[in-house]
């Protein structure tokens, strides 16, 4: 299990619980958890999604038959080591845990899940208010939404400052 799936988990719920708390994103539910959903690796040929969130166990579950985690610490590490200029050099690591402003990938969809409390199932429209610009986005525009923020604001150097 790459430690940075974790970790990029962690970091993503304490910069949700804080917008939430500073009152900068409304329409979220990080607080429902205290902590980040729990990232689990599993390798599943017969389950055709490369990850779910369950609710129930407040989980997320990657499947290795389908998402491309092989090496997946290895190549974050080597983008570190080149001071992290640009995601766009490595499209699969950026399909898993995309840093850019506006990307959407694999982790942050699975986290809006857990924000918001839904599974597969439910792809919804999503009502939010962020920096008091208030809108209802389909569930994946949604998701990166909240992901630019938090970007905005400094995930990313938090993320290389702590992995
Ligand atoms: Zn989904």
């Amino acid at each position: 299990m790459p430690p940075l799936l974790q970790q990029f988990a962690d970091l993503f719920w304490k910069y949700g619980l804080a917008a939430e708390r500073s009152g900068a994103i409304r329409g979220t539910h990080f607080s429902r958890h205290r902590l980040a959903p729990r990232v689990l690796l599993i390798r599943d040929e017969t389950r055709p999604e490369s990850a779910s969130y369950t609710p129930l166990s407040h989980s997320i579950s990657v499947n290795a038959a389908h998402a491309a985690v092989d090496g997946l610490q290895a190549r974050w590490n080597a983008l570190k080591a080149r001071g992290g200029s640009s995601m766009r050099d490595d499209p699969a690591l950026s399909s898993i845990v995309g840093l850019e402003k506006h990307s959407s990938c694999l982790m942050v969809h699975e986290l809006t899940h857990a924000w918001s409390s839904t599974d597969h199932s439910g792809h919804s429209d999503i009502s939010l208010t962020i920096s008091g610009d208030s809108q209802t986005l389909p569930y994946e525009y949604a998701a990166v939404a909240v992901h630019s923020y938090f970007v905005q604001t400094g995930f990313l150097a938090d993320l290389f400052a702590q992995t």
